[in-house]
């Protein structure tokens, strides 16, 4: 089967097309073609995928957790085959360069299988012992139930990676309802676990829109967990779906890049570049407000502008292309409404701040875009744009700096560029973000948690911490004499 034409969902193990009567379209941002049209899951559906998972869960939450380390190994073996047909489906479905869906995307999210194949087994409680005479307490960890999932549209692999594996390697089991543009790489990704000998019902991939099928799992009564990855307004809709769910949250970013001035120019702006410009912007993590301290504006603002004239702008599945399309023509004029806005309100363009026509006229691509003269208070570094757009802003002391650094609803990461191993430790003491990068930024790693601060969401991706959104803790504590409460009248009473 050409993966295009992929039933929406894959359930129990199989797949299937949906059944409401609603259809969406996944395009290939690169030209505008309709890739895929389908049918979305209907109530029904959805109804049926979460019984599905609440089936499978009754078996797989008793198994132990070396049966999930063993499949989930196993998992990472079927991916690893697969990864050159993985890398060019989420290229074409997204948009992004072939080149950084085959070193980050699909080698990201085999490694996030991987590290829970291990991680499964390190389920802990902080402590077991004695500490009433007479009984001893110990803890259980124990998986939560059904999941309820909905991904975005951004890195569609890593974040199916993200939500499907500390969940079932806790002994959940999930529906997953990824982004209506990109989904093929989520089913692929279920369909692969089947291979693997992960049992049916365990992993549930249900496709379709927000507004309907998402709307619909979360609020499902059989799910017992909702798991959202996408914008801080959707997060909110949801908050309020699952009222009385437990609920984990990874919302948007407005990122900052602070450069005090004994940082090392030439890192600062190939890192703000890179940073600014991964998946075309479209990264919760991106670069998006460099504000650089005075004595080195004008040198950085120079040296990015001309390292974002070397960037190859085109064709996603050339793999010479550095930055690919936006991954839809909405996304597209999202972020040209924001830098058209900043220009007519004082803004200065220093490069890009524009759709490029010729050969790209067709795709939806947007130039990379270098903004400096913007105020602290303006949309363009306020809001997320979501888009290759960078926004430098000066600033005189350190802690001016860290205070624009702060000054916005956002926290999800941050970096801070400096020789000065006290103003680095300063910084990320300072910054309100769930990650802060001393000299880098972008890089993530299974191994650590991923997630934010303020109005970017709440509950860790990744990392062992993340086991603790998908289980219970229970306090277990045993009388181990028999005698404890043979005289309970006496000790009550008095
Ligand atoms: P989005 O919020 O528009 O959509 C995300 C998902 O929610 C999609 O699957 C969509 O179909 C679904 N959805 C929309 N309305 C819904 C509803 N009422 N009920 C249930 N589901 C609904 O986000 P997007 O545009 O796909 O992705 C970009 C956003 O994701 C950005 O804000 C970005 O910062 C954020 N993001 C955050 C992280 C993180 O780790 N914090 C990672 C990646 C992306």
């Amino acid at each position: 089967m050409n993966h295009q034409d992929l039933p929406g969902l894959y359930v129990g193990g199989r797949y299937r097309d949906g059944a409401a009567s609603e259809r969406y379209e996944v395009l290939d941002p690169a030209t505008g073609e309709v890739i895929s049209s389908r049918t979305e899951a209907s109530v029904d559906d959805v109804d049926d995928a979460v019984a599905t998972a609440k089936a499978a869960y009754a078996q797989w939450s008793t198994t132990s957790p070396g049966e999930r380390s063993t499949v989930l190994t196993r998992w990472a073996a079927e991916l690893t085959e697969m990864s050159d047909d993985l890398a060019s489906t989420e290229t074409r479905q997204t948009g992004k360069p072939i080149k950084l869906s085959t070193e980050f995307d699909v080698p990201g999210s085999i490694d996030n299988v991987s590290f829970f194949a291990g991680a499964a087994r390190n389920l802990e409680g902080k402590a077991s012992g004695e500490y009433s005479p007479d009984h001893t307490s110990s803890i259980r960890r124990e998986p939560v139930g059904v999941i309820g999932s909905i991904s975005p549209w951004n890195y569609p692999l890593q974040m199916a990676a993200w939500k499907i594996l500390p969940a079932v390697a806790a002994g959940n089991t999930i529906v997953l309802k990824p982004a209506e543009i990109t989904p093929l790489t989520s089913l692929l990704f279920a369909e692969a676990a089947t291979r693997a000998g992960l049992p049916d019902g365990v992993v549930n991939v249900i496709t379709g829109r927000g507004a309907t099928t998402g709307a619909s799992l979360v609020s499902h009564r059989d799910v017992s967990m909702v798991s959202f990855t996408g914008s801080t307004p959707v997060g909110r809709q949801i908050a309020a779906a699952a009222a009385g769910k437990r609920l984990h949250l990874e919302l948007g970013g407005k990122a900052p890049f602070v450069v005090f001035d004994d940082a090392d120019l030439e890192a600062a702006i190939n890192g703000a570049v890179a940073g600014a410009l991964i998946n075309s912007g479209q990264d919760c993590t991106a670069a998006t407000r460099a504000y650089v301290q005075r004595p080195l504006f004008d040198d950085f603002v120079a040296g990015v502008a001309s390292l974002m004239d070397t960037v190859r702008l085109g064709d996603p599945s050339d793999p010479g292309t550095d930055m690919g399309p936006l991954v839809s023509r909405r996304q597209q004029q999202h972020v040209a409404g924001f830098v058209d806005r900043a220009r007519d309100t004082g803004a200065k363009i220093v490069r890009g701040g524009a759709v490029p026509g010729g050969d790209l006229a067709s795709g939806f691509y947007y130039e990379p875009t270098l903004v400096v003269g913007a105020d602290q208070s303006s949309e363009i570094v306020q809001r997320e744009i979501f888009g290759p757009v960078l926004v430098v802003l000066p600033f005189e002391n350190d802690a001016d700096g860290i205070a624009l650094a702060n000054d916005t609803d956002f926290g999800l990461a941050a970096s801070a560029w400096t020789r000065d191993l006290y103003r680095a430790q300063t910084a990320s003491r300072d910054i309100a973000a769930g990650c802060v990068w001393i000299n880098d930024h972008i890089p993530i790693i299974s191994e650590m948690p991923h997630g934010g601060y303020k109005a970017s969401g709440y509950g860790k991706d990744m990392s062992t911490y993340s086991l603790d959104e998908y289980t219970n803790v229970k306090h277990v504590m045993s009388d181990i004499t028999g005698t404890a409460r043979k005289d309970w009248h006496r000790t009550v009473f008095g």
